[in-house]
Order: structure tokens, then sequence, then C-alpha cells
């Protein structure tokens, strides 16, 4: 029997529909790349939305067209964001830390028809420009004062929208039609497109909304560190208008200084980013002794977060909620929230709780197999590769048939390339991504359990773990290291002491070597895959 319910389609514009309506007084406050502070509410952003809309449909944008956008984390992306897809149109997030062979692949590989940039990331189009697609529109997200001068014809973001009607007649679009489209960074080969819908970006921002209110709740102010460019900023861009809290927005400025001082000047309360980031704010504090006055969460996902680094700011007083998941999930698939009764845990057995990925959100089904396809039991001890399944996860790559074809199981579940086990209170622990894992005499040692530990130790301010080839054991953990200080870097004997209290001797890194920093992907974690071709020639002691 079918239901008697009317049937609305789940449309993103309806969510600053209703900020606007229900949370008026919420701001989105965002460092300007002109230099100085801008703030606007969710009001004013629904009308410079809808004369964008109208802006936009008079440069020739039609629903499915592809907007393209090179942009920090500022309140013109927010405009985009929305008025893209509330018209139909299909926003496309191009990440400006790509090869600049991999940005002219994507845009056009995604054939886009406007490409919107951000003041930073004008010389960057201009140095492309030869290879951009003939006919694509430029418009520089400035005012006339801060229009670039240069080789390329330049639209400007402020006249697109000056004097346009402050409403506009959103189209009824269908909830499966696509919305935003963000590729993967591509490690290996051409980056591949997730082509998010209406339906899957709104049901992520509302599984999003109620997992973790500690963070998303009304009144709060949420700083997202990570990019509007890296997987829609993990959702925040729509779940923070959806339950009231206001965006804090850094612009281009995400040194450890820098993010303090706006988390102090905004009252921040929350703020979400990838490990990489969070260096930078530790050492703020230490260097400060204080922790940003209103902090009480930090969101940390995007790669592993060390348990180091969980228990500094919990030691602060700052909650560390430990999230996963992948530009294929919309993103976030679980995150590290501790039930009741664990929250009352000695704080060592919290800080291991906190290091695990953590719970599934409401919508996201996790599984883990073996070599074979087989399902294996959530008791911890069964590891095998993580597959994933519901509503804000892809259903292929954009255009992209091979890639797809080898993507699914035949069950229809998604491979996420990581090896993993789940503990019976429901709790995800990423062993490793499978081509990090080190093979070692036909055993798996885990790079991340590695990094774990010896990132604790004082004398490391940063480290990497990569597999070197062995002559006899196939493959060997080498351990890379960004001393704390360069003048008095750690032994390979006192890691290895800190180690074993955890491990076992054959799982130990067999050499340790120095670097000045660690190379990061474009998405700001650290690129095994570049370290592993600088040592590839490696040659244990
Ligand atoms: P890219 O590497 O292109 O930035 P994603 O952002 O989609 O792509 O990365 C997804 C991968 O990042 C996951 O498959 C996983 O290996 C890793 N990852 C994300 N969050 C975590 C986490 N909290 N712990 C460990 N690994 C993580």
């Amino acid at each position: 029997m079918q239901g008697m319910m009317m049937h609305m389609p789940l449309r993103i514009i309806e969510i600053l529909d209703y900020a606007a309506q229900a949370h008026p007084g919420a701001e989105i406050v965002s460092v300007r790349t002109e230099g100085d502070i801008h703030r606007e509410t969710y009001r004013q952003a629904y009308s410079r939305t809808a004369q964008l809309a109208h802006g936009l449909s008079g440069l020739g944008v039609g629903q499915g067209d592809r907007v393209a956008t090179l942009a920090w984390n500022g309140y013109r992306h927010f405009e985009l964001y929305y008025a893209i897809s509330g018209m139909g149109a299909v926003c496309h997030t191009i990440n400006p830390r790509l090869s600049a062979e991999q940005m002219v692949y994507i845009i056009q590989h995604a054939e886009d028809k406007v490409l919107c940039v951000d003041l930073t990331f004008v010389p960057l189009v201009e140095a492309l420009s030869e290879h951009l697609p003939d006919g694509l529109i430029l418009v520089a997200m400035t005012d006339r004062e801060h229009l670039p001068e240069g080789k390329l014809d330049w639209l400007c973001y402020e006249e697109v929208l000056a004097g346009q009607d402050e409403t506009f007649d959103w189209p009824l679009v269908a909830e499966d039609a696509a919305a935003a489209l963000c590729y993967t960074s591509g490690t290996t080969g051409h980056p591949k497109g997730a082509l998010y819908s209406h339906r899957s970006t709104v049901l992520h921002a509302l599984f999003l909304s109620v997992t973790v209110p500690r963070s998303l709740h009304e009144g709060a102010r949420i700083l997202p560190v990570v990019p509007m460019f890296h997987v829609n900023s993990w959702g925040l861009p729509y779940a923070a208008p959806l339950v009231g809290a206001s965006l804090i927005m850094p612009g281009g400025k995400l040194d450890g200084a820098s993010v303090f001082d706006l988390m102090e000047n905004e009252q921040v309360t929350a703020a979400w980013g990838v490990p990489t980031v969070w260096l930078g704010l530790r050492a703020e504090v230490e260097a400060r002794d204080s922790v940003p006055s209103a902090l009480d969460q930090l969101v940390i996902g995007g790669s592993a977060a060390p348990r180091a680094m969980i228990a500094f700011f919990e030691n602060h007083g700052v909650d560390v909620c430990h999230a996963w998941g992948m530009t294929e999930m919309s993103p976030v698939g679980t995150h590290g929230q501790l039930s009741p009764p664990m929250q009352d845990l000695p704080f060592e057995e919290r800080m291991t709780a906190k290091s695990k990925q953590g719970r599934r959100l409401f919508g996201v089904e996790l599984k883990i197999a073996d070599e074979d396809g087989v399902r294996q039991p959530h008791d911890a001890k069964a590891v095998g590769e993580l597959y994933v399944r519901g509503n804000a996860v892809i259903s292929g790559y954009f255009n992209n048939e091979a890639a797809s074809n080898g993507a699914f199981d035949a069950d229809g579940w998604f491979g996420t390339g990581d090896v993993a086990s789940i503990d019976p209170n429901g709790f995800l622990y990423i062993q490793d991504r499978a081509k990090d894992l080190i093979k070692s005499g036909g055993e798996w040692i885990s790079s991340l359990d590695l990094e774990n530990i010896a990132i604790a130790h004082p004398k490391v301010a940063n480290c990497a773990v990569i597999a070197v080839p062995h002559p006899k054991w196939d493959e060997r953990p080498l351990l890379v290291v960004v001393p704390r200080d360069a003048g008095d870097p750690p032994t390979l004997s006192e890691i290895h002491e800190m180690l074993l209290e955890h491990l076992a001797k054959w799982q130990l890194p067999d050499a340790m070597e120095f670097v000045e920093d660690l190379p990061l992907t474009a998405t700001g974690k650290v690129s095994k895959l570049t370290l592993r071709q600088r040592f590839a020639d490696y040659v244990l002691p």
C-alpha cells in the first residue's frame, strides 16, 4: 500500500530559504581576500544569492550547466554554492592545490561554462589561460575597485549581482538532479568526479546535524578550516545554516596564529579540519599558553588524528571529535563522539576510544570483507577492506565508466580502499589505506599505528611511515621524522622504546630519516605517494 503524504523534492536552496526565515540573526563572517572582515546574515546572503542567480542566468547559465569556483572559504563562495545549485546548475569546486595539468583536465572534463575565482588565484588562472576552453566566462570574486587588470577579461562578481532582483523564482528541480561536483585529488591517475545531488546533499546535512550537535546547534560559531574546495567543506556550508549556527570563514589565512586570532576575535565555538592544520594551532596554544576562549570542540578528520593530538587538546579543555569519510561519501561516514558510559572512562581509555574513527552516521552502512568478499564480524579482531552504502555515497564517478566499474562490489557497496576493523560498540578503526600498509614477510604492518605512537615522542614534531623495498621481507617500514629541534633529534632506539610498549619487535621501523617538512597532498594530508617516490631507492642499513 502506498503512503499518502506529499512529496516535495529535497532541494539545497530550501536550506538557505529556511535559515533566512528561521535563523535571520545567524551570520557569515569572512576574512576577505581584499584584507578586511566582512559580515552578512543568512537573510542578507539569501537576497544576494537571488541576485547572483539572476546575474548568472544573464551570463547564459542554465539548468545542468557547470559553474566552477576556485576560491577560499568566504561569503561569496557560499553565495555561489546556493545560487548555482538553486537555479538547477552544478557547482564545481576546484582545488587550487591541484597541479596545473590536473586543473586543466578537470575544467575540460567537467565542461565548465563559468569560472569564478578569488583574487588569490587570478595569477594561477592567467598562467593556465592558454589551456582553458574557448568561451569560458571568467568572474573575479571581488568588487570593481579590486578587479584585476591583466591579460584576461574578468567580469566583476559584485557587478554581476548589482541591481538584480533580490528574489528569485527557484525552479522545482528534481531531488536527484546534480547540484555539486568535486574531484578527488587523484593521488594516482586523473582526478575522479563525485557528482552530488540535491537529495544526497540535504540528507548529508541532516545526518551530520543530528550526529555532531556539540558543533552544530543554534547559536554556535563554526570555523570551517577545511576548505570549501575539499568536499564542500565537509558539508558545513549546508549543515550550519540548517541548524542556525554562524559560519566563520577564514579565507586564505590558515596558519596557527591567524586561526587562533580569528577564533578569539569571533568567539569560535567549534572548528573542523585535517590534522595538519591543528599542528599549527597546537604550536600557538603552547606558545601563548592559552586556548581560544570560546573554543569547545575540534572535529578532526581527513586523515587519522594522532592520539597525542587528541590528548593535547582534551587536556586543554577542548573536546575532540575524530571523523572519517571520503569525497565519495559527501564526505562524513563516522564520528568519534563517545556514548555516555564511555564519557566516564578514565582519561587514557577515553583517548584510546577517541583515537578510533568512531561510529557510523545514520544513513551510512559499513561492512568489512576479506579478500574473497566474505563479510567479517564486528568483533574488533577481524580486519578487512571497508565497504560503504548509503544515500550520500556515490553511485559512480562522473563520466568515468572505467573508474566506476572497479569501485563497487557485486552487491553494489562502494569499496573505500581502507583496511579496518569494527568493534562490538560499532567503533570503526582504520588500520591503514590498503596501499599504505607495509607487507613484511607475508604479515601486514599498519603505518598509522606506528605514526600514532611515534608522533607522541617529545622530540617529534610530525612523522610518517612508508614501506621501502627489502630483499628478504619484501617491504619494511621506514620512519620519516620532522624533528621539533633539528639540533636535538630523537634517536631510533628512543622511538623503538616507545613503540615497544604497544607493538611487536618485528613491526618496528628499520630506519629513520629526518626531513624539514612532510610533503602534503592537495587536501592537506601527508602525501605518502611523494614520500615513497622520494625514498624509492632507499637502502636499509
Ligand atoms: P583525498 O585523498 O583525495 O583527499 P578523500 O578526502 O576523499 O580524498 O580521502 C579519503 C581517505 O582519507 C579515506 O579513504 C581514508 O583513507 C582517509 N581518511 C579520512 N579520514 C580519516 C580518519 N579520520 N582516519 C584515517 N584515515 C582517514
